[in-house]
């Protein structure tokens, strides 16, 4: 990497660009997000506008993570329960669970 692309890519970091994790499809190099939400390469100066995907991380699971994360949640108290009717419950829950992650 020559000094020219690391003064791009300080340039766009005090312009309040995101480094990304993405990687650039054309030349290989970090990707970053400028304020406008334009994706843009320092490097080769690819660029792509998108903003259905840019997911902020850690907010929210995918619907499955989360019937998984419930799941996993009903096993512990169903293995825990001796009551009947909650066991039924439990049960019943874990069957539509099954039922939405065959779906999703
Ligand atoms: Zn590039």
């Amino acid at each position: 990497m020559n000094e020219d692309k690391v003064k791009e890519m300080a340039k766009l970091l005090l312009s309040g660009a995101i480094m990304l994790a993405e990687q650039c499809p054309v030349c290989g190099a970090p990707l970053f997000r400028l304020k406008d939400n334009t994706i843009k390469c320092p490097s080769c100066g690819y660029t792509k506008t998108e903003k259905k995907e840019i997911k902020p991380k850690n907010t929210i699971g995918t619907e499955k993570e989360i019937l998984a994360k419930k799941l996993e949640l009903l096993l512990q108290s169903l293995e825990k329960s001796q009551d009947v009717n909650e066991i039924r419950t439990i049960l019943e829950a874990i069957r539509i669970i099954h039922e939405l992650i065959k779906e999703t």
